[in-house]
This record gives structure tokens, C-alpha cells and sequence, in this order.
């Protein structure tokens, strides 16, 4: 009978999960998708504790504990520009506790049962490039590790070297702890080799990609110990995160195969200078800006990871706002890759009440630029660098970008000539129609709201 109820509360977590992952696929129920996928796990965890034979009881409520304040502390206190890295170390996260699992679980394993024991493999072999490869993604967007050139053989070398020993472990006919270890620290090694020498702007595909994996090993996981909520939440995550990754790739105009297996060109140009070649940018005051905007039919404002930084949605949707008053029309250009995470842009703008209508998605957007009097770009860089389209030797070249050299004026705000995240120069800056405005987002735009409100 409790084993039935077990079930019955697993099947509802899963259904649970799937109807709060269609809510968020849409801003306005985002917010509940989360809160309906969070029910399902916690009836998930409390229905867990009904299993017959549970034992270590409190060494299990300690952990939680643990865990709980642990996660509710970064949560809170991570600053939004921050979040893709937490995201990479909760995912890293999920990979070490598959991969202890499967070390765990090894000592138990009746010799000579293989389809468990291949379960068991992959669950340590998927956790450990899982947990390496998002601790290097993690530092790798904080910026305290720089792209390394990695023979792409090696790391396939040392890959097959592990998924060998694996079988060897398997087949050998007698238990091997000692190997046991050493296929743990290939797989943690091969994590290493796969993420380093990616990089760049091809870090959204990855971080998406690593999280597949971890979902897979907490389906391996679940399989593992024939629990179905755990093989149900790991095949959800997993495929989600396949989507996302063959999404990003797309929004990139890259193969995945591409991104993964071609060193990224860490051109990481230098990119400093306010002059390219011959070529001088020209700033623009606050004042001249607003009466740019303030007589402007239409406006677009491509937002980027800077508004981010700066924390400037607040001040971006008042602008709006006052711009509306004058009779002026304004949307959002959003391209997918546009800050450090997907969708990063749009959850910003929802967190100041920018309406989900004006979010203009890439392609869309790139039709009205013809018809918009003023382009203003907003702490972004990679995403209208035109060298994606016209330069076959850029990092960028092929990512689709948001075309906004096409309308009548761009202004441009950041705090200097800077490159952005794939570290390369930025020729809008010196086309004739963009002008510059220096200076951090938020305090800009405080500025330009001032200035128009004065008009
Ligand atoms: P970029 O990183 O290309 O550029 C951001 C710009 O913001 C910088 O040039 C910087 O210039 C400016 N900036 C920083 N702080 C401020 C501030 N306080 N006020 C004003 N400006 C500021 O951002 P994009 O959004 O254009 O591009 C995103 C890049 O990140 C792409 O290459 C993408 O592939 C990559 N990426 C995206 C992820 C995703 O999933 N979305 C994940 C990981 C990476 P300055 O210093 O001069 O102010």
C-alpha cells in the first residue's frame, strides 16, 4: 500500500514539474511555473521519506539542512549578472552528487550485473566531466580563467581511455576500487580538457550542454535506484537542456559540433582604443541625446549584458515611459544571447515592468530597423557587432546580430571603447550614423530622463 502511495506522489511531482515548465516558457506565468515545478519537488522529497527501510534518517535531514541554507543564501544574496555562474555551480553541483552516488553505489554492485554496472558507470563518468566542466564554465565567467588551447585529440584520447577502463572495470569479473578511483579522475580530467579551450561567446551552448548532462545522470541516478520521479526529472532536464543547447547554437548560427569540437578562435582581440585604423568614434552629450529621442517617431533599445551590470532596467523602462508620454513608440531588440545567460535580457525587463509585448525578438526586430529614427544600444556589444556578418575572420563571424546600423541614428552607451565578452573591436562604434554617450547605464539614463522630462 505505501509503496503504491509513493507512486501516486511521484506521478503528481511529474506532472507537477512538466505543467510549471510549459508556464515558463512565458514571462507572465514564469513566476508560478517555478513555484508549481518547486510543489513537485517538495512532494517529491516528502513522499521519498515514506520509502520502507529508510535508514541514516538524521544524517539525511542534516544534509538537507545543509543544502537548504546553503542554496537559499546564494540565491538571495547573487547579483543578478552573477547568476549564470551560480547556475553553473548548482549544476556542477548535481554532477559531483552523481558522480559520489555511482562511487558509493559500487561497493553494493552484485559482480557481474551489467546493465547495472554500466548505469553505475555512466552516472560517475557524466557526473565528473559534469562537475569539472561547470567549475571551469563557472570561472570562465567570472573571469578568473582565461580560454586555453587544448588539443581537442587529447582530450578525445583521454575520454577513450576512461569509457575503456569502464568496460574493463565491468567485464573484469572481480571488484576494482582502485580503478574505480582512477576512472573518476579521467572523467574529471576530460571535464577539464572539454570546457577550457571553448570559449568566448560560445559559453551560453556549453553551459546549456553541461546541464543536459547533469540531467542525465540524475536519470542514470534513478535507474539506478528504480526511482521514478529521479529518472523522470533527469530525462526533463536532460532533454530540456539538448533544446536549449541546440537553440543557442541555432541562435548563433553554429553547429553544436562546431562550438564543442573546433577550438574557439581566442582571438580575444585588443580592443581598447577609441580609433580603429583611421577611423575616429564620435560621442554624443546627454542633452543632444534626448532631443534625438524625444523627437524620434519610433525607438528601439537593444539592451546587453552592461544594463546588467549597472542595474539598469529601472531606469531604462522610465525612459520608456516618458518617451511614450511625448508620443514617441518604443520596443526592445532581444537577441537570445544577448547578457551572460539565456533569456537573461527579458527576465531583467520583467523584473522593472517593461511590458513582454514591446520585447522584440532578433529577427523581427532587424525588420523595423529601416523605420526607426534611433537605435539605442544599452550596454551591449557582441550582439550588433557587425564583423558577425561581414567579417570571415572574426570569432563572431555567422552569429546573427541585431542589424541596427539599418536605422537612422545609434547611440551607443557604455563606459568606454571596451571590447565585450569575445573581446573584439566593434566597427558600429565607428560608423557614421553612431554616436557615443559615455558613461555607466544607470546613471545615463537617469540623465536622459531627466533631460526629456525638461522638454
Ligand atoms: P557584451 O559582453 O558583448 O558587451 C557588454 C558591454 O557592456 C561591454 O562592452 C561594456 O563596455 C558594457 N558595460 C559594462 N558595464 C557597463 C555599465 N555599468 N554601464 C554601461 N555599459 C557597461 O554584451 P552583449 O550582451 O552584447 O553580448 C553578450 C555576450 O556574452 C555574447 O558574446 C554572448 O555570446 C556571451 N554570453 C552570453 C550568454 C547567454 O547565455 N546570454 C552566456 C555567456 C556568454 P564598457 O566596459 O566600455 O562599459
Amino acid at each position: 500500500m505505501i509503496l503504491q502511495i509513493i507512486d501516486i506522489c511521484y506521478l503528481v511531482a511529474v506532472v507537477l514539474f512538466i505543467v510549471g515548465i510549459k508556464m515558463m516558457s512565458h514571462p507572465d506565468s514564469a513566476r508560478k511555473g517555478n513555484s508549481t515545478a518547486l510543489a513537485g519537488m517538495i512532494l517529491a522529497i516528502l513522499a521519498s521519506f515514506l520509502t520502507p527501510g529508510l535508514d541514516n534518517l538524521a544524517l539525511i535531514l542534516i544534509a538537507m539542512a545543509l543544502g537548504t541554507v546553503g542554496g537559499l543564501y546564494s540565491a538571495k544574496t547573487v547579483q543578478m549578472t552573477a547568476m549564470p555562474q551560480l547556475v553553473s555551480f548548482f549544476n556542477g553541483m548535481g554532477g559531483a552528487a552523481a558522480a559520489l552516488i555511482g562511487l558509493v553505489e559500487y561497493g553494493d554492485l552484485p559482480i557481474g550485473d551489467i546493465g547495472k554496472g554500466a548505469v553505475l558507470m555512466s552516472s560517475l563518468v557524466i557526473g565528473s566531466v559534469s562537475f569539472s566542466g561547470s567549475l571551469v564554465a563557472m570561472g570562465k565567467l567570472q573571469g578568473v580563467l582565461k580560454d586555453i588551447r587544448i588539443n581537442k585529440m587529447l582530450g578525445f584520447v583521454v575520454l577513450a581511455i576512461a569509457v575503456g577502463l569502464a568496460a574493463y572495470i565491468l567485464t573484469s569479473g572481480a571488484p576494482q576500487p582502485t580503478l574505480i578511483y582512477v576512472l573518476v579522475v579521467l572523467s574529471l580530467i576530460y571535464g577539464l580538457m572539454f570546457v577550457y579551450p571553448i570559449g568566448g561567446a560560445d559559453m551560453p551552448v556549453v553551459i546549456s550542454l553541461l546541464n543536459s548532462l547533469t540531467g542525465v545522470t540524475a536519470a542514470t541516478t534513478g535507474l539506478l535506484y528504480d526511482n521514478k520521479v529521479m529518472l523522470m526529472g533527469g530525462i526533463l532536464v536532460g532533454s530540456a537542456g539538448i533544446l536549449l543547447t541546440l537553440l543557442m547554437a541555432k541562435a548563433m548560427n553554429r553547429s553544436v559540433s562546431n562550438i564543442l569540437f573546433t577550438s574557439f578562435g581566442a582571438s580575444a582581440g585588443t580592443a581598447a582604443a577609441g580609433q580603429d585604423g583611421d577611423q575616429v568614434a564620435k560621442e554624443i552629450n546627454s542633452y543632444d541625446s534626448s532631443i534625438l529621442l524625444a523627437y524620434a517617431k519610433r525607438v528601439v533599445i537593444v539592451p546587453g549584458y552592461g544594463l546588467a551590470v549597472a542595474q539598469a532596467q529601472h531606469a531604462v523602462h522610465d525612459l520608456e515611459k516618458i518617451l511614450e508620454e511625448k508620443g514617441v513608440e518604443v520596443l526592445y531588440g532581444i537577441h537570445p544571447v544577448a547578457g551572460r545567460m539565456p533569456g537573461h535580457m527579458n527576465v531583467l525587463l520583467a523584473e522593472s515592468d517593461v511590458s513582454y509585448d514591446k520585447l522584440i525578438e532578433m529577427d523581427d526586430i532587424n525588420e523595423k530597423f529601416p523605420n526607426t529614427d534611433v537605435v539605442m544600444v544599452i550596454g551591449a556589444n557582441d550582439v550588433v557587432n557587425p564583423a558577425a556578418n561581414d567579417d570571415p575572420s572574426s570569432p563572431i563571424y555567422g552569429m546573427p546580430i541585431l542589424e541596427v546600423n539599418r536605422a537612422t541614428n545609434v547611440i551607443v552607451i557604455k563606459r568606454s571603447m571596451s571590447s565585450g565578452y569575445a573581446g573584439i573591436q566593434n566597427a558600429l562604434f565607428f560608423d557614421p550614423k553612431t554616436r557615443m554617450l559615455f558613461g555607466d547605464a544607470k546613471k545615463v539614463l537617469n540623465e536622459l530622463v531627466g533631460e526629456v522630462k525638461n522638454m
